[in-house]
């Protein structure tokens, strides 16, 4: 069964393997190399000032980031479950907020966000999700976060690129926080939540908030290869296999360019096919489409072609799916899935059968 979902995503057979070794303690000269490792190319990875490992699912470092971070009133984008997220920790902190809210397959409007700022001079936070995974869309991260310092350099922008990092290539130029997690394009099980993090971030940490998620404890701690808790020893020596993985597949910015050639090839195959992508600005990390029979399409797929694809959720379920383009992809696999894809419109009686979703898909793939 290939598993295409939006994470989590297959894990490679060698980090496995390194995943497998035994269990050492994580006060040990021997661990403090492994985390040196990791810290060290995950810093490469962000190309922000600083970095910080936490024993955390995402939602755990969208949380530490919104406690360190914020301390007056965030302004939350709105454009699907995780934007909704933000809003809830927000709520369950007892922060004040702003919320633009839209539908899921609407990137942020910049103009809301230049009129929250005006009509909120107390906005100390800005909180955005790159890529919103919900409905597979864009947002336009970087305008929102060189908005947001032209107005007020002190205004933190805290980016969620769990479905992002290792993605595409991001600008940081203006982003204080940048949270990535495990399962999705780094390949690993669920557990482990990574932050890069700028200077101006640093500093308004100060001496932290919070008790486990106390960033300016883990950053003390981390600068010496130790954490503050146990650490996600296991987690931690498979992303070293990982970053092994990529180096031996030929680097970051051949991941960033196959993925990008992989998920246009995609939409454009599911395009040829008469499917209808979902989102108005669609992510590279997934290919969204909007059908009345997608839950079908996706039993038939699960059933008669060995591919599990993750479906919508909440006013979404039943209505969408959602392909996966983070990590190692090998090309043949994502041919397969949407080849796949038109012999289940085939199945289900909307198009005869001819080839059109490979052939397009190797066309733009391998000429486009
Ligand atoms: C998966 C995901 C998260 C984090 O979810 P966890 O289940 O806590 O790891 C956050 N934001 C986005 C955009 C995601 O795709």
């Amino acid at each position: 069964m290939l598993l295409f979902t939006p994470g989590p995503t297959p894990v490679p057979e060698a980090v496995r393997q390194a995943m497998a070794t035994p269990t050492i303690h994580h006060r040990t000269p021997e661990f403090e190399a492994i985390f040196a490792q990791a810290r060290e190319k995950m810093m490469d990875m962000f190309k922000m000032d600083e970095c910080i490992f936490l024993a955390s699912s995402g939602t755990g470092a969208m949380q530490a980031c919104m406690v360190n971070l914020c301390h007056k009133k965030v302004l939350s984008v709105n454009s699907g479950k995780f934007g909704e997220r933000f809003g809830k920790i927000a709520d369950a902190l007892n922060l004040p907020k702003v919320e633009l809210k839209y539908d899921w397959n609407t990137p942020v409007n910049i103009d809301d966000v230049k009129k929250a700022l005006d009509e909120n001079s107390d906005i100390d936070a800005i909180c955005i999700q790159i890529c919103e995974s919900a409905g597979g869309l864009r947002h336009p991260v970087e305008e929102v976060a060189a908005w947001a310092k032209s107005i007020n350099k002190d205004i933190m922008v805290i980016a969620d690129g769990i479905t992002a990092v290792g993605v595409e290539p991001i600008d940081v130029t203006n982003i204080d926080a940048l949270i990535t997690g495990s399962q999705k394009a780094f390949m690993l099980p669920p557990g482990l939540a990574m932050i890069g993090l700028s200077n101006a971030a640093v500093v308004k940490i100060g001496s932290g908030r919070d008790y486990y998620f106390n960033l300016a404890t883990e950053l003390k701690n981390q600068q010496k290869n130790t954490t503050a808790w146990t650490a996600t020893t296991t987690l931690i020596a498979g992303l070293n296999a990982i970053f092994d993985e990529i180096e031996k597949s030929g680097g970051s910015e051949k991941l960033y360019k196959d993925t990008a050639k992989r998920a246009k090839a995609t939409i454009a195959a599911l395009k040829a096919l008469g499917l209808e992508i979902y989102p108005s600005s669609p992510a590279l990390s997934m290919s969204t489409v909007i059908d009345d029979d997608a839950e079908n399409i996706r039993k038939i797929l699960k059933n008669s072609y060995d591919v599990n694809m993750a479906g919508g959720q909440d006013h979404l379920k039943g209505k969408i799916f959602r392909i996966n383009q983070m990590g190692l992809i090998p090309v043949y696999e994502s041919a397969w899935v949407v080849n796949a894809v038109e012999l289940a419109l085939d199945n289900l009686g909307r198009r005869t059968f001819d080839g059109t979703a490979n052939k397009v898909f190797n066309e733009v793939y391998y000429k486009g």
